[in-house]
């Protein structure tokens, strides 16, 4: 379906970009949307209400988070009948690691528009201020909280080509690091923290010397950026055995650590299962 956004200027559900940290980077353009909409759906209501003070921007707000958004969605739609309405998240883009996506797929599934309103994005600047190879790159986000699956999903990315880039939080950054350490071996890296912020900081490095960092330095948000994987590994029983125990040891299962290897070297799940079970 083609759709044009501005022909008409009603049924548009505007996902606004905001600052992730640095309040002048919110665009006139951002300001001007979120003063003309009917109403506007955020994250958590006393974090927007702060920001849209700062500008002066007085607007019904509907509360639409992680939890309720099923509902909180089909609320807000019933503003598009006649009109336009905003959403933002608490900071960047929404449907970034943020809820947004959604109240998205209801407002297209209703045939409405969806329009982005460009702004700060944390990956971004961490991406490009790394000084890692941008010519392709690899969003992923979050890992998963718990020690066993990040290892199943770091085991999963080790072979990507790409620059990898995640997201963390100081209270995980220790084990998230160790973690990268111990299944991706060392390779360049950089931590970009505070982005935009007084206190902004990269740490240009590689994963041996984050590893070793006093942890209680690394405060506030956090973007890590893994160089892509630059190794041609030659591929021997032995080489195959050693990965699988690896994740064994890592309370991953059998079957499914003969999946992963496989999938790693590109080899068959069955030889992989094999050789597992000869030990
Ligand atoms: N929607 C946001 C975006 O577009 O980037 C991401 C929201 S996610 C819940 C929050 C994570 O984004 C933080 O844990 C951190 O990894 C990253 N982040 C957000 N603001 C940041 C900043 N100022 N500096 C570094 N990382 C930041």
């Amino acid at each position: 379906m083609r759709i044009k956004n501005f022909d008409e200027d009603k049924h548009i559900l505007y996902l606004v970009a905001t600052p992730i940290g640095n309040l002048s980077e919110m665009s006139p353009r951002a300001i001007e949307i979120l003063n003309s909409v009917d109403v506007i759906g955020c994250e958590d209501t006393r974090v927007s209400k702060q920001l849209l003070n700062n500008f002066n921007i007085s607007k019904k707000l509907i509360s639409c988070h992680e939890h309720n958004e099923e509902q909180a969605s089909l609320e807000l739609l019933k503003y598009l009948e006649n009109g336009n309405i905003a959403y933002i998240s608490d900071a960047g883009y929404p449907g970034i690691s943020d809820p947004g996506h959604r109240l998205l797929a209801k407002v297209l599934d209703n045939n409405y528009k969806v329009s982005v309103v460009s702004g700060a994005s944390a990956m971004l600047n961490a991406l490009i201020g790394s000084g890692l190879d941008t010519t392709h790159f690899y969003f992923h986000g979050f890992l998963a909280s718990k020690h066993s699956a990040r290892i199943h999903e770091l085991e999963e990315l080790k072979s990507k080509k790409e620059t990898l880039i995640f997201y963390e939080s100081p209270h995980r950054i220790g084990d998230t690091l160790n973690d990268l350490r111990e299944v991706f071996g060392n390779r360049k890296a950089t931590l970009a923290r505070e982005l935009t912020k007084r206190f902004e900081e990269y740490i240009r490095e590689d994963l041996d010397y984050l590893c070793n960092i006093d942890i209680s330095t690394l405060k506030g948000e956090m973007v890590l950026i893994i160089e892509g994987n630059k190794n041609e590994e030659i591929v021997t029983e032995k080489v195959l055995l050693d990965y699988a125990k690896k994740l064994l040891s890592n309370g991953i299962n059998t079957k499914t650590a003969a999946k992963l290897t496989a999938k790693h070297f590109k080899v068959s799940k069955n030889d992989v299962y094999d050789l597992i079970i000869k030990g």
